[in-house]
């Protein structure tokens, strides 16, 4: 499995939800990792030093919601290795020799099936 750069995420954060997105190079359909809320949503810090706190938390919490939003998109997502852009599975074949996206296949006449007709039941 390729490894997603965290810097790919747009982050659509909210002072109480974590969540970030990823649109996909090819179709553009814009995919968006569960929303995390933060622990401390909706509780005004009671002093300057509490909000020292929750401010600290909420990078924390974002720094992990980061993490598990990367790896939620991995599962989304796919590298293609020629155009290295990162497309959806609707948009990515595995071919016999190169996995690749549908446009880097139509401009080589490669051909394969989509990833997403064959991940049911499918071992990595
Ligand atoms: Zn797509
Ligand atoms: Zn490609």
């Amino acid at each position: 499995m390729s490894q997603i750069g965290k810097d790919l995420l747009q982050d659509c954060s909210t002072q109480s939800e974590f969540c970030f997105s990823l649109r996909c190079a090819e179709c553009g359909e814009v995919w968006k990792s569960r929303a995390i809320r933060f622990s401390r949503a909706g509780v005004t810090p009671p002093s300057e030093g509490k909000r020292v706190i929750f401010d600290t938390l909420y990078k924390r919490e974002k720094d992990e919601a980061l993490l598990r939003a990367a790896e939620e998109v991995g599962k989304a997502f796919n590298h293609c290795p020629i155009c290295h852009r990162m497309v959806c599975d609707h948009c990515f074949l595995v071919c016999d020799e190169l996995d690749m996206c549908v446009a880097c296949a139509r401009h080589l006449q490669e051909h394969g099936e989509l990833v997403a007709e064959c991940t049911e039941g499918g071992t990595g």
